[in-house]
Parts: structure tokens; C-alpha cells; sequence
């Protein structure tokens, strides 16, 4: 255990700045006094051009959420593969007033924040890559839109449905993020395909060619198109049009070739990895040891490191087909989100935000095991906002009933007991999003960029400049 921990440590030739091993079955822990890491710093960073960019994105991952998942499976002094990556900062997260853009709204959903991370401009909570105060359609430039038309190959993967706002804000523009399928535009009139506009969020991302696109919400692609010239088909049977093998589950995944693959794997949301007790009121119930396996034992769906290394396989490994020909060149972007972080800490479930924060914490892996063997990848593991669950003094039974919100006392893996609460609303109302900076960490060309205090917005130019996708960093707030 302490042998495999100081390897993880030391995966990019850098050891942790304060390395503490602990030693997980006795719940002891000692400190090791941390090497100088001038030298492999200055080692790592890379200023050179990327081929591939990937961007790993935890919905809802602030500190905090990083943290309990930390202490939960590898302990304290543990460290998670996201935690290996050589550069990191943090980011600051927040969204414009849409009646007024000149004010901030200081908490972000992640259509705002996506729109922010994708587009490099910022906009109001619930618009999708589309500009603040606009009444018509106002489309802003994505990255995956950019890299498509420079002739990279383009992947979108996520744990929620396909047309939720984070996979949406890059290869769709709405001014509601409530406008996922053909029968859901009541909020957005002008986007209607039968008023000439360019449709729903699950129209938009087939209609965009996007090479690689896994994650739920079937649903909406068994919607109906109501104008254009795909008029009366189903998304589904107009995406098979346009050349996508649609597959169902992990099994239909592995087998699937290109030039385009639509992977539909749940009517809504992907299954969850762990179960667990919900946190509750006081009296709480006793301490609690997570649920895992429950996805794989109950389900056909691929978890989202299988999803990762495939896309990666079938991004790598075709040529690329949305640009001209001459324009295509090798590389690709993809994104890959963990997109239920966020949903169980909305609903105050611990265990089931672990489970999926350590299951996006896998698919990390998968991406810095691909960027070992090529060298041109930038890895970037963020989050979009911060949420709502704190890691807080076990109660006592004496004070318990003085707690505010919802809490839940897990027993860790190295044999303590920590408590979570979530006291942003009453309890089972559905807890909020918070304002708080995240975390940005980056391994291979360009890195370097996240360090410090950054914004949101900025993302968006270190991967366009890493891809050669802009000549110069415009401007940012
Ligand atoms: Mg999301
Ligand atoms: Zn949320």
C-alpha cells in the first residue's frame, strides 16, 4: 500500500509538496519530509503545441467534494489520481445577471459556467453557449466547434443525458438549457427547427457531426423532429441518416466502429456506482459504509473510464471526417464529464457522490495512462462549480439536534469516521450549487497555464492556444 501510494506520487516525477503515506489499515499516518520540486517542475512544463486535448470535468467537484471522496476511499494522506497532476490553480466560478450583464450572479449553474469553459465569454445561469440578454439566436464559438473546423476528431462523454448543459455548452446553443429533445423547446421559440432555427440540444449535437457522443438520455433522441428537412423522423433515426452507429449498452460500446458513434446507454441519467443512506435531519442514523458495484452489478451500461478509453480508441484511431480534406490534421478534443457529483450532492447522498466522484477519478487515470504513451496531450481534470456538502465535527449525541440541514456520518476506508452535511436548504430541498473557486490541474503542453488564480473564461484560451486554434489570448473577465 505505501509502496503503490509514493508511485502515484511520483507519476509525472514529481512528489507531492507535503507527502504524508499513511498506512490505511492501521489509521496511522507519518510525514515524510517533501523533496525540493524545482527541478521537475521546471521539467514539466511544456510550452509546446498539443495534438490532443482532454478535458476532465467533475459537475458540482469543488474542494470539498474532492476532499470527502478523498478521505473516504484512500484516506486523509491518500491521494487521488487527480490529485497527480503536475500544475495546478484554481479558477474562479460565477455568472452575469441577465437583466443586467454588468452585475455578477455569484453562484454558477453549469450551463453558465460551460458556456464560460467553452466559449471563453461568460452568460446568465441557464443559457447554453449563447449570449447573455440575447432575445433571438445568439450563438457563441465553442472550442469543440473550433477544433471540428481546424479537422481534429471531437468526443463528448458524460454520466448524465447527452443534451444536459455540460455536454450541451459545446456542441449546442440555447438560450434554456430546458431545450433538450424536439418536444422540449417551449422555452426556446427562436431555436425551433419548425421557425427555421437550429432545434434542441440533442438535434444540435447530431446535426454537428460530433465524431464520439456516450452518455444517457435516449429519451430525447426518441423525440420527434418538427422541421427541417428531417421533419418527422426520430433524432435516432436521423442521426443513422447522417452516418452514427447508435449503441445501448457496454457490450454494443466495445464493438462499435466509426466514422461516428452515438452511445445511448439510459433513458435518462447513467446509473449510479454506489448506493448509501441519504443524510437526514437529526436523530442521524448510525455510521455508514457505502454500497459499491451497484452499476455493474445491475446494469449493461459502461462505467465512464470504459466510455473514456473507448472514445479515446475512436478518436485516435479514424481519420478525420469533419473538416475538409486538406484540412485534416491528427489529434483530437473530448470531454468527459462526471456528471453526478453534482446530481447526489443536489439530493444530499454522500455515498453516491463519492461513488461517482471515484469513478471519475478512473476515468482520469485512463487519460494520463493515454498521455503517457503520447506525449502531445493536454489533460485538464476541473470542476464547473463548487456545491453544497461540508466535511464538519463528528456530532456528539448531546449537540446533534443543534445541526442544521441534512447529515450522514461515513466510516472510511482507514477506519475513521467523518460527517458530511448539507445545510445550504432545509433537508430533502433540494441542496444549492455554491460560489466558491475550484480547482483547475494540468499535465502536458501548456499545463503550465492553470497555475494561480485564473477564470473560468480562460480555460477556454489555454486549450484553443494549446490546440493552435487562436493566435493570441483575447482578453478575459
Ligand atoms: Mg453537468
Ligand atoms: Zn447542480
Amino acid at each position: 500500500m505505501i509502496r503503490h501510494r509514493a508511485r502515484r506520487h511520483r507519476m509525472f516525477g514529481i512528489a507531492a509538496a507535503v507527502a504524508t503515506i499513511g498506512s490505511a489499515a492501521a489509521g496511522l499516518s507519518m510525514a515524510v519530509t517533501p523533496a525540493d520540486q524545482s527541478d521537475a517542475l521546471r521539467r514539466a512544463i511544456d510550452g509546446g503545441p498539443a495534438r490532443n486535448v482532454i478535458l476532465f470535468l467533475g459537475d458540482g467537484m469543488g474542494d470539498s467534494e474532492m476532499t470527502i471522496a478523498r478521505n473516504y476511499q484512500v484516506g486523509a494522506g491518500g491521494r487521488l489520481w487527480m490529485d497527480t497532476l503536475p500544475f495546478t490553480g484554481a479558477y474562479t466560478t460565477y455568472a452575469l445577471q441577465e437583466r443586467d450583464p454588468r452585475r455578477v450572479d455569484y453562484v454558477t449553474d453549469s450551463a453558465a459556467s460551460g458556456t464560460g469553459w467553452a466559449t471563453g465569454v461568460r452568460t446568465s445561469n441557464g443559457r447554453v453557449s449563447s449570449a447573455v440578454g440575447s432575445a433571438g439566436v445568439a450563438p457563441l464559438v465553442t472550442i469543440l466547434e473550433l477544433a471540428q473546423r481546424a479537422g481534429l476528431r471531437v468526443g463528448n462523454v458524460t454520466t448524465s443525458e447527452l443534451t444536459d448543459a455540460t455536454p450541451a455548452v459545446l456542441d449546442a446553443h440555447v438560450n434554456d438549457r430546458s431545450c433538450q429533445g424536439p418536444a422540449d423547446m417551449k422555452a426556446c421559440a427562436p431555436y425551433r427547427k419548425s421557425n427555421g432555427g437550429p432545434g434542441s440540444i440533442a438535434e444540435q449535437s447530431v446535426d454537428h457531426l460530433v465524431d464520439v457522443l456516450l452518455g444517457g438520455g435516449r429519451r430525447r433522441f426518441a423525440q420527434t423532429i418538427e422541421g427541417g428537412p428531417d421533419r418527422g423522423k426520430t433524432v435516432m433515426e436521423s442521426a443513422e441518416a447522417k452516418g452514427y452507429t447508435i449503441v445501448y449498452d457496454a457490450s454494443g460500446l466495445a464493438a462499435a466502429r466509426g466514422p461516428r458513434v452515438l452511445g445511448l446507454f439510459n433513458d435518462g441519467n447513467m446509473s449510479l456506482e454506489w448506493t448509501g443512506q441519504p443524510a437526514s435531519p437529526a436523530p442521524y442514523r448510525a455510521p455508514q459504509t457505502c454500497l459499491e458495484g451497484r452499476r455493474a452489478l445491475l446494469t449493461n451500461e459502461p462505467s465512464l473510464a470504459e466510455m473514456t478509453a473507448r472514445a479515446i480508441d475512436l478518436l485516435q484511431n479514424a481519420r478525420g471526417t469533419s473538416g475538409s480534406p486538406s484540412a485534416v490534421r491528427r489529434g483530437f478534443f473530448l470531454q468527459v464529464e462526471g456528471a453526478s457529483i453534482d446530481k447526489q450532492a443536489h439530493v444530499e447522498s454522500p455515498c453516491q457522490q463519492i461513488g461517482e466522484t471515484i469513478a471519475f477519478d478512473q476515468a482520469v487515470k485512463v487519460g494520463l495512462d493515454f498521455a503517457r504513451s503520447h506525449p502531445q496531450t493536454l489533460i485538464i481534470v476541473t470542476a464547473d462549480h463548487a456545491h453544497s456538502g461540508q466535511i464538519v465535527p463528528v456530532p456528539s449525541a448531546s449537540e446533534a439536534s443543534a445541526r442544521p440541514g441534512a447529515l450522514s456520518v461515513l466510516l472510511t476506508k482507514e477506519g475513521s469516521q467523518m460527517a458530511v452535511s448539507y445545510a445550504t436548504r432545509a433537508p430533502g430541498r433540494a441542496q444549492d450549487h455554491t460560489g466558491s473557486q475550484v480547482r483547475i490541474a494540468a499535465a502536458g503542453p501548456q499545463a503550465a497555464n492553470v497555475v494561480g488564480l485564473t477564470n473560468q473564461t480562460d480555460l477556454f484560451t489555454t486549450m484553443a492556444r494549446a490546440l493552435g486554434l487562436v493566435p493570441e489570448a483575447a482578453g478575459s473577465r
